[in-house]
């Protein structure tokens, strides 16, 4: 590490985007995985954000998402793209009653036709659709993990009652705390705090993250019909469409000191103002160190596409869009 920190920089930040990385590259932690990894930051329901998702996707359900585009499928949009026939049929004939006006979900008809994930035409006044492609079953499992680097007795109290509502939640396939090797062995008393049924990760760092096993999570049983199965699809969606290095969209890679730098096979932000890993809330528009790169930066080989904060943003997008 570069600061000395068993972490980058020692922030919360660093430590989740070295655990997505590590997730990306190294998941599942157990012979317990279902599928190949998606992998996601801060989603979660209006009561419960997640710091660390893991869809684990069934592969050929995967390659078949793709045809649906990169960006998420909202609950709107999915109830569509899902119950859309394979023959031309009037929408109300052809999607189940929605509980709700069905001016909503001629709306739904029409955003998803302007998405492409569905195509519509007119007969007369009325409008049908038709499906591009079946909407695959791609998501095996979902696994959510908390981030806690520093899992002291105080932090493992805390966070008791929050591993509990999401092992409660019905959610999760999976439910897992991640903490940073300290040399130590992860206390036993400190492990009765977080629920029997919360899985503990310790996570190294050097050249390369590597994760061990403290505490075996329980396999969760989370519905597979119903409102709590629409829930965790959505999840997933969100988690397909923006993944964990969407982070550049709400920082300032226009500013003159933003930088990648690498800590393992992981790029993470760094300021070179204040020459440490920022967060995410310290590098926005309020930040007072904030500089735009010099406008003549953006004339050395970069004349059309912008300086180099573009350059980072096209970059983490290449890497996104590679693993999908
Ligand atoms: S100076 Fe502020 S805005 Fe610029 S990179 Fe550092 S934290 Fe981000």
């Amino acid at each position: 590490m570069s600061d000395g920190a068993p972490y980058p920089g020692g922030t919360e930040f660093g430590f989740e985007l070295l655990t997505c990385r590590w997730a990306e590259r190294a998941w599942p932690p157990t012979d317990e995985g279902d599928g190949v990894p998606v992998v996601a930051r801060q989603l979660g329901t209006k009561r419960r954000r997640w710091d660390t998702i893991v869809v684990e996707a069934d592969p050929e359900g995967l390659a078949a998402r793709r045809e649906f585009g990169a960006r998420a499928l909202d609950s709107d949009l999915l109830h569509v793209v899902r119950n859309a026939p394979a023959e031309w049929a009037w929408y109300r004939d052809a999607l189940p009653d929605p509980g709700y006006p069905w001016r909503y979900v001629r709306a739904a008809v029409h955003r998803a036709d302007a998405r492409g994930v569905v195509e519509t035409r007119r007969d007369g006044n009325r409008v049908q659709i038709r499906r591009v492609a079946p909407y695959p079953d791609w998501v095996n499992r979902l696994v959510a993990v908390e981030n806690k680097p520093d899992l002291d007795a105080s932090a493992a109290r805390a966070l008791g009652d929050q591993l509990r509502h999401d092992v409660d939640a019905g959610l999760a396939d999976e439910v897992w705390v991640a903490t940073a090797a300290t040399g130590d062995t992860v206390e036993p008393a400190l492990l009765e705090d977080v629920p029997v049924e919360v899985g503990v990760l310790t996570l190294s760092f050097g050249d390369r993250t590597t994760a061990e096993v403290a505490w075996y999570p329980s396999r969760l049983d989370p519905p597979s019909e119903g409102d709590g199965a629409a829930k965790r699809l959505e999840i997933a969606e969100r988690a397909y469409g923006s993944g964990w290095r969407s982070y550049v969209e709400t920082m300032r890679p226009d500013c003159r000191y933003f930088e990648l730098r690498r800590e393992g096979a992981a790029l993470v932000p760094w300021c070179a103002s204040k020459a440490c890993h920022q967060t995410g809330a310290e590098c926005a528009g309020s930040c007072p160190a904030f500089e735009p790169e010099p406008p003549s930066w953006r004339t050395r080989g970069w004349p059309v596409e912008g300086g180099p904060g573009k350059g980072i943003s096209r970059l983490l997008e290449r890497r996104r869009e590679r693993r999908r």
